[in-house]
């Protein structure tokens, strides 16, 4: 059974990703190391013994759509009940709305732990809260005081409504439509897919944010609008008042996350109301939707990047165990009687220790990019702005990418039993999958990097980023202990992998040549993510004791030098040289 990492999460917080300085030079206002700790370990506590007995459950029975209701599995509701009264929806919100106003760097490890208990319950209120930021940044005053209160409480939930069947990727050919009315209301109609708890049993009101065109709307994505539209519309003393012309059709059966409820909503049809259109209310200025959105969609980035550091540390905690324990054959030295533990097989061993690499550089990467977005609220905010949107594609892809390359190596640790459901490993590689496809599926990710991110600011920002990760190899390097081994030299080389991966992708794009730049986008992608691994790894075995002596920490930091980070090499080759050998093999494709 999972048991929340508290003290790895901790230390990662504050000796890698920033956490520490900050709270040193008071740049996190009256945030304390105690109330850090407390907040931690109370997060742990909840997601260890609260959450995760119950993701089995969740797997199995799943959400049911019944006459027209989806039901929760059996202890959800309370779940759910007992987590909005721990005030763990109230984080991040601002204080004017009953909300803590605590930096992300907490509330991103408080969601790891969850998602770790169960990835299919945290979703929902993941979501919730990136319907609050996009509330608290661009909603009418009106709209902030009915709605954010009860939402910040936990008493209503949100939901994200941008898919439908023919925009996915591309939102710029979306259909549903809203019509103004002369009461400064819309009225909506169309049709939504997919969407994650557009229906439950969990709140007895659920506040869609939904993007639609309006009928002047210029074409493409500069028209789309962003609006809120309740289930249940909102008397003015705050009481609930009449249903809403909104419901759910259907929900999907899916590979994994099945206690996830993923609607099918219906706009407008007339079901509900005197006459057909759903009531909603605008979010920001008309046409200026899809900025609006991206509010909530980084929030939910970073937070699916965070799934996928969950499902790894799941996924790692219970291999290792099983490992420990099963007994086949008799590893080379072992002197036990009868059979070794299979984890004393090298390749046993360098499963695991592949999981734990993986698992800590997804961490750091993700907890890193919570931190720039604490940042960008201070001083040097153009700085830690930009830091927090190169890094927030690579969280969300790199993390995600983990958490099915972890579930899959932990399936493959158990063998057989991994691929039965009784061990749970099963469900994990199966919950982890969806992590890549959705909020922007990993490859949209890359050319997001790549196109939008690497520019920023001529180039200089990815610039100045590569000169403090040399600084962390040159640290190793002067390090130059026993326990660090080649780490040093390695990231160096790694690094100087990014650094002409990066210059040759700034220099295609400003000749134009953007088919050359997107071929190698994914690989580039992976490539920083694992420099960025090699590199984290590193500055936490330097902090762990000050000279890299610390036996665990320092022995990770080795492995993923000499054994993992090294692939850079090969990407850089795959983004320089692998655009020509695509465009020609095209043909192969019929
Ligand atoms: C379980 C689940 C929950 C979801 N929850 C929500 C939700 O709450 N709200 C919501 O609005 N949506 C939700 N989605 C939808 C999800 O965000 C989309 O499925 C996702 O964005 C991909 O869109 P698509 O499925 O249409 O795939 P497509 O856009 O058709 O993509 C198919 C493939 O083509 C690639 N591709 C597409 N365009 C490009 C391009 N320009 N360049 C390069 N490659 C490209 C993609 O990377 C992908 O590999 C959910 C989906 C699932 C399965």
């Amino acid at each position: 059974m999972y048991k929340a990492p508290v003290e790895e999460i901790a230390f990662t917080l504050k000796h890698v990703a920033g956490l520490a300085p900050a709270l040193e030079d008071g740049r996190l206002g009256d945030l304390t190391d105690d109330l850090v700790e407390a907040i931690l370990s109370e997060a742990g506590r909840f997601a260890t013994e609260e959450v995760a007995p119950l993701a089995e459950i969740g797997d199995k029975q799943g959400a049911r759509f019944i006459d027209g209701v989806v039901k929760m599995p059996d202890g959800w509701p309370a779940l759910y009940k007992a987590w909005a009264e721990g005030g763990w929806n109230s984080l991040t919100a601002a204080p004017d709305f009953g909300g803590q106003g605590l930096p992300h760097m907490l509330h991103v490890a408080a969601l790891e732990m969850w998602n770790s208990g169960s990835m299919a319950f945290a979703i929902g209120p993941t979501l919730t809260i990136g319907a609050i930021e996009a509330l608290t940044t661009h909603g009418s005053d009106h709209l902030k005081t009915t709605y954010l209160p009860k939402m910040v409480s936990g008493e209503w939930m949100g939901s994200m409504n941008l898919t439908e069947p023919h925009a996915g990727s591309d939102l710029g050919v979306m259909k549903t439509r809203a019509e103004r009315r002369d009461d400064g209301t819309y009225r909506l109609f169309g049709q939504k897919i997919f969407i994650t708890y557009g229906e439950h049993d969990f709140t007895n009101n659920i506040v869609h944010l939904v993007l639609a065109r309006l009928p002047d709307a210029p074409a493409g994505t500069r028209g789309i609008s962003l609006f809120l539209v309740p289930k249940f519309l909102v008397n003015a003393d705050g009481s609930l008042g009449p249903r809403n012309d909104v419901h759910c059709h259907s929900i999907e059966h899916k590979l994994g996350i099945h206690g996830s409820p993923t609607c099918t909503m219906i706009y407008g049809d007339g079901r509900f109301g005197d006459e057909p259109g759903a009531i909603g209310w605008l979010v920001g200025e008309e046409n200026r939707g899809l900025a609006c959105m991206f509010t909530m969609m980084n929030n939910a980035r970073l937070a699916v990047g965070m799934q996928g550091v969950a499902i790894a540390e799941a996924a790692m905690q219970k291999a290792i165990a099983y490992a420990k324990e099963r007994t086949q054959g008799k590893a080379p030295g072992w002197q036990g009687s009868g059979m070794s533990p299979i984890i004393e097989h090298p390749d046993v061993a360098r499963m695991l220790l592949t999981m734990r690499v993986l698992t800590q550089g997804a961490r750091a990467i993700t907890y890193a990019c919570a931190h720039a977005i604490d940042m960008a609220h201070g001083d040097d905010a153009k700085h830690w702005a930009e830091r927090a949107s190169l890094l927030t594609p690579i969280a969300k892809s790199f993390a995600t990418d983990a958490g099915v390359d972890v579930s899959s190596l932990g399936v493959q640790v158990h063998g057989g039993m991994g691929f039965i459901e009784e061990t749970g490993a099963a469900r994990l590689y199966r919950d982890a999958r969806i992590a890549p496809i959705y909020e922007g599926t990993n490859g949209i990710q890359a050319i997001d990097l790549v196109t939008r991110k690497l520019p920023q600011s001529d180039g200089n920002h990815i610039r100045g980023f590569i000169a403090e990760l040399r600084d962390i190899a040159a640290k190793a390097r002067a390090a130059n202990t026993p326990e660090l081994g080649e780490t040093g030299a390695r990231l160096e080389a790694s690094i100087a992998d990014l650094e002409s991966a990066t210059d040759w992708l700034l220099a295609t794009l400003a000749e134009g040549k953007q088919a050359e730049a997107l071929a190698g986008a994914t690989p580039y992608q992976r490539l920083f993510g694992l420099v960025l691994t090699g590199a984290y790894l590193a500055k936490g075995a330097l902090a762990d004791g000050g000279d890299g002596r610390n036996g665990e920490r320092a022995a990770l930091c080795r492995f993923s030098a000499e054994n993992i980070i090294g692939e850079t090499a090969a990407l850089k080759d795959r983004v320089i040289n692998g655009a020509a050998s695509l465009a020609a093999a095209r043909a192969a494709l019929g």
